[in-house]
């Protein structure tokens, strides 16, 4: 998996884009925020490894806490509790339900492009399949502190900079240009 901070970045990235305010009108930010924990949330699942289930389950990590369908039921769960965010925001209902969603389900996407031995359950519970792209430039993140300190670490670190950082960098700045010519 990536980094949960790296998919915090691309879940808020992806909403940024959808969003037409800069970022100093109020409620934006803490829009974003929320959007950007959303996109953390599927990774909550690594608990199941404590609790003795494998990785292959399709209730182990990257299971069922990674498909379409959670990525569904915790957007209606997080837009219900966090009402007063996206009213701040000026969005509808049903808008940050649909952006939270995409915050969700940033996660699965950028899980399947990450070198790992299983890849999200994307139907889950329809079907047990776990999805992988051919294309996986993003070294999986190590569970233990330890193996952070040594090549493994920084090709993490490396390749989430090159293939995450940098692209939400150019998108943020895309978006910022295109609000002040717009303005
Ligand atoms: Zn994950």
């Amino acid at each position: 998996m990536p980094t949960i901070v790296t998919h915090a970045l691309a879940g808020a990235t992806l909403v940024g884009l959808a969003c037409r305010k800069p970022l100093s009108e109020p409620g934006v930010l803490p829009w974003l925020a929320l959007c950007g924990a959303a996109a953390m949330l599927p990774d909550l699942d690594v608990v199941t490894f404590k609790l003795g289930i494998p990785y292959a389950s399709p209730w182990g990590h990257r299971g069922f806490s990674h498909s379409l369908a959670a990525a569904a039921l915790l957007a209606a769960l997080l837009a219900w509790l966090a009402r007063p965010i996206w009213r701040r925001a000026g969005l509808s209902a049903a808008m940050a339900t649909v952006l939270l969603f995409l915050s969700v389900a940033s996660h699965a996407a950028l899980d399947m492009i990450c070198d790992a031995s299983f890849g999200p359950a994307l139907f889950m519970p329809w079907s047990d399949h776990r999805y992988l792209s051919d294309w996986k430039p993003i070294e999986g993140a190590p569970l233990g502190l330890k193996r952070w300190f040594g090549p493994k670490g920084w090709r993490v670190v490396d390749t989430e900079f090159l293939y995450v950082w940098l692209p939400c960098a150019a998108l943020w700045l895309g978006r910022g240009w295109w609000l002040r010519r717009a303005a």
